[in-house]
């Protein structure tokens, strides 16, 4: 039975119908579609094509003419359901998701830049997108400026002084949870003549919303806390209609970093929890924070919501409501120690994942960030004596007494 287009979601306009809700009903019914079998829960389209009743419905719908769906590298029911709920949570105009966050953030930068431009972005980034702007870039002709200091506005001013494309930022950030200034770096960035992208994914839209900071244009990778059970890879580009548009549609379609349909079905239910687990994830990990803090094998401990952060201020002001699952600490005894302390967990696992359920350490400066220079890992004040950990939905007492056991009896 062929559907009304109007029915069909990519018909609909984002919003149609419930941007009247708040958040949490966004999170649970936004985007939802059903088909005619009525199914409660958002069917999955396991399909790559579409089928039509004519040639000329063909012919028509090819060229724009008519609505519907053509193939699922373009867009999907799925797909679009998530799509749909994404920039309605995320209070933004479009959606397209992708098929990792890389993806999501190589389809955002290299579609749009041309040779000449210039990209602004501070050295305090996930370690795929250095390398994105160290190596593709340049072999495009773009020139990248690097920002040393986050928080160091007079940096930000030279840097943004003369004119750029892009600025790239991330706060909190991977792995030391530095804060951006998302508002006074969109001013600046505005003044250059650029677009700012924030990568949300440390925070995720339940605890931050770039967007209402100034950016414009949020990234994510749904890996992580949208998922949030370690099953999928996927991300997400949010902005306005016209800009993805104009800026990445044809990309986007023609490239193929499209979502696989049954990741968006992961994800698309996914939102419906996330609220939930991402404010007991953030709860849990402050508790976490709070104990190793007081921990003597313990130097130093950063986490966003802590007032000891060099900088909560700002963190404080972007995400009012928690400071997030992820927690940074010094160990006592350099990389040894550290290593020691990995070695001897009993509950928490070693993963360089993040946002999961299940809580998981890593070691950065030998893992994620082991092929910056030292020069670079200097720079965004990362030794060997640092791990980050991803506080997940066990009890945190239960996750604060497994590293305690692990860094006693040394
Ligand atoms: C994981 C992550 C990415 C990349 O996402 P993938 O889904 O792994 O491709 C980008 N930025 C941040 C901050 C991340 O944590």
């Amino acid at each position: 039975m062929t559907k009304d287009p109007k029915d069909l979601p990519s018909q609909r306009g984002i919003g149609s119908k419930s941007s009247k809700w708040r958040p949490q009903t966004m999170m649970v019914r936004g985007g939802l579609t059903r088909s005619e079998h009525g199914e409660t829960s958002e069917a999955l389209y396991l399909n790559s094509g579409f089928v039509y009743d004519s040639p000329e419905e063909q012919s028509g719908r090819m060229a724009g003419e008519t609505p519907g769906y053509i193939y699922s590298r373009y867009a999907n029911p799925t797909v679009r359901m998530f799509e749909e709920r994404l920039a309605l949570l995320e209070g933004a105009e479009d959606c397209r998701a992708t098929a990792s966050g890389m993806a999501a953030i190589h389809t955002m930068l290299v579609a749009p830049i041309k040779p000449g431009d210039r990209i602004v972005a501070p050295r305090a980034l996930f370690s795929s997108c250095v390398w994105i702007l160290k190596n593709v870039m340049p072999k495009m002709g773009v020139d990248v400026t690097w920002v040393e200091s986050t928080t160091d506005f007079k940096e930000w001013e030279r840097a943004l002084s003369t004119p750029c494309r892009f600025v790239l930022i991330e706060t909190p950030s991977n792995p030391m949870l530095d804060a951006v200034d998302i508002r006074a770096v969109a001013d600046l960035t505005h003044a250059a003549g650029g677009e700012l992208i924030v990568d949300n994914v440390f925070a995720s839209p339940i605890l931050q919303k770039p967007l209402e900071f100034g950016a414009d244009w949020v990234v994510y990778s749904t890996t992580k806390h949208m998922d949030g059970q370690g099953r999928t890879l996927g991300g997400a580009i949010l902005g306005k209609t016209k800009a993805i548009e104009g800026q990445l549609q044809q990309y986007y379609r023609h490239t193929g970093p499209s979502m696989s349909p049954f990741n968006a079905w992961v994800v698309l239910k996914g939102l419906e929890t996330m609220d939930l687990r991402v404010r007991a994830m953030s709860a849990n990990a402050r508790k976490v924070a709070d104990r190793l803090a007081d921990n003597a094998k313990i130097a130093a401990v950063r986490y966003p919501g802590r007032s000891d952060h060099p900088h909560h201020n700002i963190h404080a002001a972007q995400m009012p409501e928690g400071g997030g699952s992820l927690v940074a600490f010094s160990v006592k005894g350099g990389r040894d120690a550290a290593y020691k302390l990995l070695n001897k967990l009993n509950l928490v696992d070693i993963s360089n994942n993040l946002g999961d359920a299940k809580s998981l350490i890593t070691h950065p400066a030998t893992t994620t960030h082991r092929t910056l220079t030292d020069d670079e890992r200097a720079a965004i004040g990362l030794d060997d004596t640092w791990v980050r950990l991803s506080v997940g939905l066990e009890d945190p007492q239960d996750v604060a007494e497994d590293i305690e056991q692990a860094l006693s009896g040394r």
